[in-house]
């Protein structure tokens, strides 16, 4: 963090919520009153501001960008990696894509959806996850037609209306990704790996995954009956959530973190134990893709995913260490239905999601390095007017030529720019002064042994890369890199 950033970052920490006091706004409006144009004040009292985002909502300051540029890097670089090709989809999307696909009985779509009615009437809702969105596209885009599997990888904020707490928020991010048109096992491994790889990239080394199959529709359906039966006879012990959950989404009850609840479900019959052929075969081929990965996994017979379109294989990570296991890093499954419940043909998917506010609360508790962009090798210094008019093009000229120059040209004493060349420790200062400027030419300071020497305009760009060169620094940017 900067002095400045920090300085501001204290400031605004101090002043938590600072309204603004009401304000009379006095508005002039010309009225036509008896023939003559007449001016009539309209007095309207304005809401104050609140200087604070709505609740559940964060700013991403500068300070933290360094770590959201990794998570970017990071899973760019892993979507490319593992053949994903990125599809951004919109933040709104009609209601009803969400209520159909995700289900209407889920906590996502039940209680935590921002929709809204626009003012053209149409009902739509801020996307609570993205595949449903993903899957509405590949359908409208005829990807089906595309040789499988399609892997489509999206990254965005999500919205929640959910109540806000640490790792919880109502607008947070995340990385998502999809595969459709492909059933084996071996894909599901393969999303599983590169789920935790991505983890792993960032820094985050001990992870766990935990991982379950709640069948197919037919399966699950007679699981579903054999569950409601043992909950029905233990209903009255039930929290209020879950007793009415019975009957709308029962597997939900298997992840209710209420102590009743988990007491409950961990005598409840498992979904594993009554998969029909086809679900077993491929859930013990999964394992067995896992096991030659030598990715370690838990089996949790109570891991059920909130939402409707899951079948088969579900799979959340967490992170490996105690007190990073307060919440998961990202979860997915396969979900071989939507695609069809959406009007297209029958087409076995899988997709995962991560959350990036929990991967970098995660990444600063292992100390995890953030991204290190380059800093400036070179600082531009002007001093006098007729400089001070040509610094702007000199500048642009070094920026073209991939040089990355550092200047204050608000300053106009050559003491107080070369104290912030100093401090930001640039090896060669490059100062251009009244004669400068009319001869064409400009001083090179070297930073670190205070020699200086004249050069032309003209030679300038080659002369500071050859410079840059000789001292072994890298001239420009973006090949760094910590991933
Ligand atoms: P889900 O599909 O709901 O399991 O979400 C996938 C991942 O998104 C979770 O594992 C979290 O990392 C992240 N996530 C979900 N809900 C929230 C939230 N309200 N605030 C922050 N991150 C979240």
């Amino acid at each position: 963090m900067t002095k400045d950033t920090k300085a501001v970052a204290k400031k605004t920490k101090a002043v938590k919520v600072v309204k603004a006091t009401k304000k009379t706004v006095v508005k002039t409006k010309k009225v036509a009153a008896k023939g003559r144009g007449r001016k009539q004040v309209v007095k309207k009292e304005l809401e104050p501001i609140v200087l604070q985002p709505p609740r559940g909502m964060k700013d991403i300051l500068p300070e933290d960008q360094p770590y959201w540029e990794q998570v970017r890097r990071v899973s760019e670089k892993s979507a490319r990696d593992y053949g994903f090709s990125r599809m951004d989809v919109p933040l709104v999307e009609f209601s009803n894509l969400f209520n159909r696909s995700i289900g209407d009985g889920t906590d996502v779509v039940e209680k935590e959806l921002y929709s809204f009615v626009t003012k053209g009437g149409d009902k739509v809702a801020l996307r609570p996850e993205m595949t449903a969105g993903v899957a509405r596209a590949y359908l409208q885009h005829g990807m089906n037609i595309l040789s499988k599997p399609v892997k489509l990888f999206s990254t965005g904020p999500i919205y929640r209306y959910d109540r806000p707490q640490e790792g919880r928020q109502r607008e947070f991010n995340q990385i998502n990704y999809e595969a459709f048109g492909e059933q084996d096992p071996i894909l599901d491994a393969q999303m599983i790996q590169a789920a935790t790889r991505l983890v792993q990239s960032l820094g985050i080394k001990a992870v766990q995954v935990q991982i379950n199959s709640i069948g197919c529709p037919v399966c699950r359906k007679e699981y579903k009956e054999l569950l409601v039966s043992y909950l029905e006879s233990k209903a009255s012990k039930l929290c209020v959530d879950c007793k009415r959950r019975i009957e709308v989404s029962p597997l939900r009850i298997l992840d209710c973190k209420e102590d009743k609840c988990s007491q409950l479900s961990a005598a409840a019959p498992q979904s594993v134990d009554h998969l029909c052929e086809e679900c077993r075969v491929h859930f013990k081929s999964l394992l067995e893709y896992l096991d030659e990965l030598d990715l370690p996994y838990t089996i949790n017979p109570r891991l059920v995913r909130g939402l409707d379109y899951y079948t088969k294989t579900v799979f959340e990570v967490w992170s490996g260490s105690e007190e990073g296991r307060k919440s998961a890093l990202g979860g997915g499954g396969r979900y071989d239905g939507l695609v069809k419940l959406l009007g297209g043909e029958a087409t076995p998917a899988i997709g995962f999601a991560l959350g990036v506010e929990r991967l970098i609360i995660e990444m600063k508790r292992v100390q995890a390095k953030p991204y290190k962009g380059p800093k400036p090798k070179v600082f531009l210094a002007q001093l006098g007017e007729l400089a001070k008019k040509k610094s702007l093009r000199l500048f642009s000229e070094l920026e073209k030529n991939g040089i990355l120059v550092a200047e204050s040209f608000g300053r106009g004493s050559l003491k107080s720019q070369l104290r912030v060349a100093n401090r930001l420790g640039v090896e060669m200062t490059l100062i251009l002064g009244q004669k400068e400027a009319l001869d064409g030419t400009v001083i090179i300071k070297n930073m670190v042994s205070g020699e200086q020497e004249t050069a032309s305009t003209a030679k300038l760009i080659d002369l500071v890369k050859r410079k840059l060169k000789t001292d072994n620094v890298v001239v420009y940017h973006e090949e760094h890199t910590n991933i």
